[in-house]
């Protein structure tokens, strides 16, 4: 089944808004066999509104829009679209009821206010999707030929919750024959091209699934994406095809779907009985912060030191002060250093340290801009690595975090 977007707002073609409603919509359709082929974006006007749905009927017969369909003048959605199919618009006073019991309910003084009652005025012979992520009803309008626009509201978490109760069971019916289902493989600490040779004729894709490299600060992701009759070969296909990539992807494959390096990491130490401190410069508290992302890090998370002045690195991690002077703040033995330093200090199994140059300032000609220095101590042992990181600020501290958590992953794999 094949059916366009209109997405709707002033503020996503001034580019102050993403879209990120077509996104979302999309990929949750395309796992019903429902396939987006094209998506459009039009300001608030009227006129643009009709002009750009008028083109997607004619070309699918089934329409989604998002947006324009608040309580404000420049929500001008649903007389438009009512335009569109000739229809008046009529009041429709069960909503209007919904919305006086609602407002009610939030114990706002003064009752409904008059603006919100543009909510309850609908195309005649309209179907009302009920909201309830919010106050504006949505709307699907189908003509006697069958071409339907389904109408909803540009508030993503409302549009979100919208398209799971009342589209996605309607249109999984119409879709059923064909199903797209994706799965990601991340990989990191290896670059994409080297993936790529790792991964050999694979790369290209294989027993019908086709395979996509997503490149990040985070690593490569591997996606896959499976065309197939039915559900459940569909899914069968796409886990053997995740199980081959991940023979071959070996260790620099961390986990799939949304998995974080850093939830990997702490349930690889608490599966070891290690426990976990930090010391970090460059990244003033990221590496700590992803690594208490998740609830219940406690147990093997215990703590951390921001050591930016030197004076911090020397009285608090037991750094020496001839390593300072003699190779710098920033380097392999300064790291190794930190990480064994704070380990003894708080008591830890596993240290992992940072230090860096972020920039934009403060590089040199032997150390630019993006030279990074981690370290992870592991009992007696200590491993190192330095690496010149791309990127701005952000970025190169988001890779930094990254790279440290790797190595531990590494260490504790092994
Ligand atoms: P509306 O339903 O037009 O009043 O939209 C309400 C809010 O939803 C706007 O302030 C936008 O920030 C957000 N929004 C609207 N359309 C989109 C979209 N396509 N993607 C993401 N956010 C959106
Ligand atoms: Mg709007």
């Amino acid at each position: 089944m094949r059916i366009e977007l209109v997405t709707i707002g002033d503020e996503l073609l001034l580019g102050y808004t993403i879209d990120t409603n077509g996104a979302f919509i999309a990929r949750t359709l395309a796992a019903d066999g429902v396939q987006v082929v094209r998506r459009t974006s039009c300001g608030d006007g009227a006129d643009e509104i009709a002009d750009a749905v008028r083109g997607a009927l004619e070309r699918t017969g089934a329409v989604i829009t998002t947006g324009g369909l608040g309580p404000t003048a420049d929500d001008l959605t649903k007389p438009s679209i009512a335009a569109l199919f000739g229809r008046a618009m009529r009041k429709d006073d069960a909503i209007l009821e919904a919305l006086r019991e609602r407002w009610k309910a939030r114990g706002w003084p003064g009752g409904l206010p008059k603006a919100n009652e543009q909510q309850a005025w609908i195309p005649e012979g309209a179907t009302v999707l009920e909201n309830r992520h919010g106050s504006a009803p949505g709307i699907w309008l189908e003509n006697e030929r069958g071409q339907w626009v389904a109408m909803l509201p540009g508030v993503p978490r409302e549009m979100r919750g919208m398209l799971t109760d009342h589209l996605v069971p309607r249109l999984r019916v119409q879709g059923a024959a064909a199903v797209v289902r994706s799965a990601t493989l991340r990989t990191t600490g290896i670059s994409e091209s080297m993936l790529a040779d790792q991964l050999g004729a694979l790369g290209k894709g294989f027993d019908g699934l086709s395979l996509a490299f997503l490149p990040g600060w985070e690593g490569v992701d591997l996606r896959l994406t499976a065309r197939g009759r039915g559900a459940e070969d569909t899914d069968r296909a796409l886990r053997d095809g995740v199980s081959r990539l991940r023979e071959v992807a070996a260790i620099h494959a961390y986990g799939e779907g949304d998995a974080d390096l850093a939830g990997v990491v702490i349930d690889l130490a608490r599966t070891r009985g290690a426990r976990i401190a930090v010391a970090e410069s460059c990244t003033g508290g990221l590496l700590g912060a992803r690594l208490t992302a998740g609830a219940g890090s406690s147990d093997v998370f215990l703590g951390g030191v921001l050591a930016y002045h030197n004076d911090v690195k020397t009285v608090e991690l037991g750094v020496r002060a001839h390593t300072l002077e003699t190779v710098g703040a920033v380097s392999e033995e300064t790291a190794q250093e930190m990480a064994r330093g704070v380990a003894s200090k708080l008591g830890a199994d596993i240290g992992i340290a940072i230090t860096g140059i972020a920039g934009p300032g403060g590089g040199t000609a032997e150390k630019p801009v993006g030279t990074v220095c981690w370290a992870v101590s592991h009992g007696d042992a200590v491993v190192s690595r330095r690496a010149q990181l791309i990127g701005d600020r952000t970025e190169i501290r988001q890779r930094a975090t990254q790279a440290a958590l790797d190595l531990v992953r590494r260490t504790l794999a092994t």
